[in-house]
């Protein structure tokens, strides 16, 4: 349904969201590729907290015994006891029926996030708050890659670039903010949870689109960032 990331440079690991159901799989696969042991990973980093990106929170913050940070309004999501108003009562509904299908645990951030916060991981990741998709969703900026993981403001994919349906949407009128605040960091690269190949540029483009703006690297832009199995990302 969604990525997560696992961010690796030789010292360090961390990891972007915790993925649903099914990621133990994955996950324990592909730590043992690169040779990595749980206790490897020294924090999980949260985008925001519906289900699709913290249903596997509880098994991974055991598994690893890393350390949670997400912004203290993801809480609430992650316990699933976020009181959902309007049409985005639906998307409460929908992750009740996943709790309950997957069987879900909660699971508790200790250490809440902060706009513009520098992170110790991965050469420094910049918190950058980002609310509308839910209230204290969150990017992370790699200023060493120019590099943005946006989590949720959009899902990109080459049949459909497009903006969190409504029903997922706990403060849509912020969208317009949070996608300017991007717009004045101009990351070169742009990492969303969904997508369909793992291409910064190509990203960024739908981004830009999306919301209305100028493509900021049109001009000098030469790199592609591509998943090949052997990039850190
Ligand atoms: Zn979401
Ligand atoms: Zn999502």
């Amino acid at each position: 349904m969604g990525c997560c990331f696992l961010l690796h440079d030789g010292n360090q690991s961390v990891m972007i969201d915790a993925g649903l159901f099914g990621e133990p799989v994955f996950i324990r696969r592909l730590f043992r590729r690169l040779g990595l042991t749980p206790r490897s990973l020294q924090a999980i980093l949260l985008t925001h907290g519906h289900l699709d990106h913290a249903g596997n929170l509880a098994w991974l913050k055991q598994w690893s015994s890393a350390t949670v940070y997400a912004h203290t309004h993801e809480q609430a999501h992650v316990d699933g006891t976020y009181p959902y108003q309007g049409i985005n009562r639906w998307c409460g509904r929908l992750e009740a029926a996943g709790r309950t299908v997957f069987g879900t645990r909660p699971a508790l951030i200790d250490q809440c996030l902060t706009d513009r916060q520098m992170l110790p991981f991965w050469g420094g990741l910049e918190v950058i708050h980002l609310p509308g998709h839910t209230l204290g969703h969150c990017g992370f900026y790699s200023a060493r890659h120019r590099l943005l993981f946006s989590g949720d403001m959009f899902g990109s994919y080459f049949f459909n670039t497009h903006k969190p349906p409504a029903i997922l949407n706990s403060a849509p009128e912020l969208f317009p903010e949070s996608a300017a605040k991007i717009r004045q960091l101009k990351p070169r690269w742009m990492v969303p949870c969904h997508f369909d190949v793992l291409d910064g540029n190509r990203h960024r483009r739908r981004f830009a689109k999306l919301y209305g703006f100028d493509d900021w690297e049109a001009i000098n832009s030469t790199h592609e960032l591509h998943c090949d199995g052997r990039s850190d990302v």
